[in-house]
């Protein structure tokens, strides 16, 4: 199959599901002929080899549960996928006759790991997911890639699973969205699907993740599913049943990407409006800093230390006191106000100090 081609042309969202983890042949077996049944999913899904953060807890079943996932498949006309993190794990995989690979976040943080599996790959025709690094470096995500494309497997797909924190209040992994839309603006060729219960780790947020994904327009979601999601032996309260998922996908409001030419023109009416705005908002920020300059020369001429912490935290409270009333969050003015007083830090310093150029 050309997973690409599948994805991209198919019906949206592509749905992979399945275990955390292949247990059994009978739980691989049932989740498979569930989702095939009820038609949640194009594709299942079980990890036999996992990358535990700490050893001790379950690594997987190995080499045995290959024949079950394929089984369950063949039986069920499904393709499967399963991750591989080093070249003996590709070598089983393909003489098991597995249709599809993804490399894990953990293995996609390691350029030597990703090569390995690559060079076992030269010459295979063989769709490869590649889960974003733990941590957030498109750039890696996008070398993972390209170690791919140079030995010839080119069906490849990104998965975005969030990123490393820690301790966040809601969610395992920071979907970080400003990411993935990065790595799209890069390579619009290659499909995107979303693994929310990665980023999550919580089934009561899976539809909101899902829905979020959709809206940024992803081509498809990975959902770990299980038959009995809290006795999963990895990963269970992120898991669902196969019937809990299609609740999920049947809440999903699915909006096009495209426009009727009608409202095509109306939006771009209104962000000719939204440009214009942008274009006073800078010239305002250019005018602020040349007044932050003056400001600058004053406190040179009279030996004053730029940062006057106290004036900034008056200005400072001040501007969060009215995020209410201007209908931005707390965050975005705290960021907006950093931001700029940074600009304007830099640009004292450079005529407090005129070695540091105002453009350098
Ligand atoms: C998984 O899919 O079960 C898994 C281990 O995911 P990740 O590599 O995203 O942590
Ligand atoms: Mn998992």
């Amino acid at each position: 199959m050309n997973l690409g081609e599948t994805i991209k042309k198919g019906k949206r969202p592509f749905v992979i599901a399945g275990p955390c983890s292949a247990e059994s042949e009978e739980q691989v077996f049932l989740v498979c002929k569930e989702i095939a049944e009820n038609k949640s999913a194009q594709m299942l899904r079980a990890g036999i080899w996992k990358p535990r953060t700490r050893p001790g807890s379950f690594e997987g079943i190995g080499e045995r549960g290959l024949e079950w996932i394929v089984n369950a498949g063949k039986y069920n006309s499904l393709p499967v996928t399963i991750e591989v993190a080093n070249k003996n794990h590709v070598d089983l995989a393909l003489k098991a006759g597995v249709t599809s690979l993804w490399i894990g976040a953990r293995t996609t943080v390691n350029p030597f790991a990703v090569q390995e599996i690559a060079d076992a790959l030269t010459g295979v025709d063989i769709p490869v997911m590649i889960k974003n690094p733990v941590n957030p470096d498109v750039s890696l995500w996008l070398g993972a890639f390209e170690r791919f494309e140079k030995v010839g497997v080119t069906d490849l797909a990104g998965i975005h699973r969030g990123f490393s924190v820690y301790n966040h209040r809601k969610y395992r992994n920071v979907p970080s969205w400003e990411l993935p839309i990065a790595f799209k603006e890069q390579r619009p060729d290659l499909p995107m699907i979303c693994d929310p219960s990665h980023i999550t780790g919580n089934r009561d947020l899976l539809y909101e993740v899902s829905q979020k994904a959709m809206d940024l327009d992803f081509d498809g979601l990975m959902i770990e599913t299980h038959p009995d999601p809290d006795k999963a032996w990895s990963d269970a309260a992120q898991q669902v049943t196969p019937n809990q998922l299609k609740k999920i996908l049947d809440t999903i409001v699915l909006r096009s990407s495209e426009f009727s030419s009608g409202v095509a023109h109306d939006i771009a009416k209104i962000r000719t409006q939204v440009s214009n705005l942008d274009d006073q908002l800078f010239d305002l920020l250019s005018e602020r800093m040349s007044f932050s300059e003056q400001i600058g020369q004053l406190k040179r001429e009279n030996n004053i230390t730029i940062l006057q912490q106290e004036h900034w935290r008056k200005v400072i409270n001040s501007r969060l006191g009215k995020s209410d009333e201007y209908h931005l969050t707390e965050k975005f003015v705290r960021q907006l106000m950093d931001a700029i007083h940074q600009e304007s830090i830099r640009h004292q310093t450079a005529i407090m100090n005129p070695i540091n150029k105002i453009n350098g």
